[in-house]
């Protein structure tokens, strides 16, 4: 499972952080930061993204749901969109 995180898009609700820790708060950006995630090459949105971990599938796709602007998207290995 892949997870994508749209940095522009993120108005730093910060619901999903709640949801799953690899998600933290930039209180001074007022932004979430994707722990261990990479920035996807060639992209001036600033979207980055990082494998999910199996046991972290729930909270991955909670962490999604949660966004209220879908700035996190979730896919399964062949590309599948999951959340939203
Ligand atoms: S829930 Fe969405 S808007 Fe809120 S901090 Fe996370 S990514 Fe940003």
């Amino acid at each position: 499972m892949r997870i994508e995180y749209d940095r522009s898009t993120c108005i730093g609700m910060f619901q999903c952080v709640v949801e799953w820790d690899a998600f933290e708060r930039d209180e001074t950006a007022g932004k979430a930061v994707l722990v261990d995630g990479e920035l996807r090459e060639d992209d001036e949105r600033g979207v980055f993204v990082r494998e999910v971990p199996d046991d972290a599938e729930l909270d991955a796709k909670f962490a999604a749901r949660s966004c209220p602007v879908d700035a996190i998207t979730v896919y399964d290995d062949d590309g599948t969109q999951l959340v939203p």
